[in-house]
């Protein structure tokens, strides 16, 4: 599943295709993705041109020249490939996770441009696309939504205020998408290993050290991941078909049994299954 870094990484893909292009025709194959396309998609989006891509957490926002928006999430297995007409129709995968190449099946929605295509597919269908009128309405889906993971907004004070009192796990609070948006099982495992926190740790007993920690990671972790070009747990690439390379970085996530990291640790890193989620750790270094 695509995470914050992968998203934004797919995200700069498309801007520097589609930004002040106007959109030619919509094609929707299948309108049954996690909510049904709506009825007059195509319609309200043919004819309009995009003015800008921006990106919060997992979700990719396109901006329109009449000031409405779409909202596209690219759920477990979403891709987007972009076919260019002006290349002999040589096919580009933005965010690819599952294929290299464009696949036959589950193409569901086709967005022309002059000269390219974009295509989204997905086999699992729990991606969606969602219009919004206004700005305003757009802030309205976002507002029970937790500040960026990377944004000022994620700090000292918004999280010391967040975990007082509160019996939850700190690993659980992290993936809590109401408390910081943008933290998916992967990364959450990665920056409290760069804390020295353990998951399990409840929220109450967070020190004010470690809150300190909690917002200065939770930043360098994201902003390294993405700098990597994302994480190819499966087949990331982006349009320059070069795969990310982050999870060459990871210090936990996928390292059961490995040496921890730590200069001077002896311990071996550890998997349990925390709330059904794989959880990694080092047992000595996370306290
Ligand atoms: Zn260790």
């Amino acid at each position: 599943m695509p995470e914050l870094p992968e998203v934004e990484i797919v995200k700069r893909s498309l801007k520097n295709k589609v930004n002040h292009k106007k959109i030619k025709k919509i094609i929707i194959n299948n309108r049954n993705l996690r909510f049904k396309v709506q009825k007059n998609f195509a319609n309200i989006l043919e004819g309009r041109t995009v003015i800008d891509i921006l990106r919060f957490s997992k979700y990719i926002i396109l901006s329109f020249d009449d000031l409405s928006f779409c909202l596209i999430h690219l759920g477990m297995s979403g891709t987007i490939h972009l076919i260019d007409n002006k290349k002999n129709n040589k096919i580009t995968n933005l965010s690819f996770y599952h294929s290299k190449i464009l696949p036959k099946k589950h193409n569901h929605i086709k967005i022309k441009f002059p000269n390219f295509m974009i295509v989204y597919n997905d086999p699992r269908r729990f991606g969606f696309f969602k219009l919004f009128k206004n700005k305003k309405d757009l802030s309205k889906y976002f507002e029970k939504k937790g500040p960026e993971a990377i944004s000022t907004k994620f700090n000292y004070k918004y999280i010391k205020k967040k975990l007082t009192n509160k019996d939850k796990n700190i690993k659980n609070f992290l993936l809590d998408q109401n408390f910081v948006s943008g933290i998916g099982n992967i990364y959450a495992n990665e920056i409290l290993f760069y804390c020295k926190i353990s998951p399990f740790k409840l929220a109450k007993k967070i020190s004010n050290k470690d809150i300190f920690k909690i917002s200065k990671y939770s930043k360098q972790v994201l902003n390294l991941a993405i700098k990597y070009g994302g994480s190819s747990i499966r087949d990331f690439k982006n349009t320059k078909g070069t795969s990310g390379s982050f999870q060459n970085e990871f210090k936990v996530y996928g390292r059961e049994n490995k040496n921890c990291t730590t200069m001077n640790c002896r311990s071996k890193i550890s998997k349990i299954f925390l709330s059904n989620r794989s959880t990694f750790f080092c047992k000595l270094c996370q306290k």
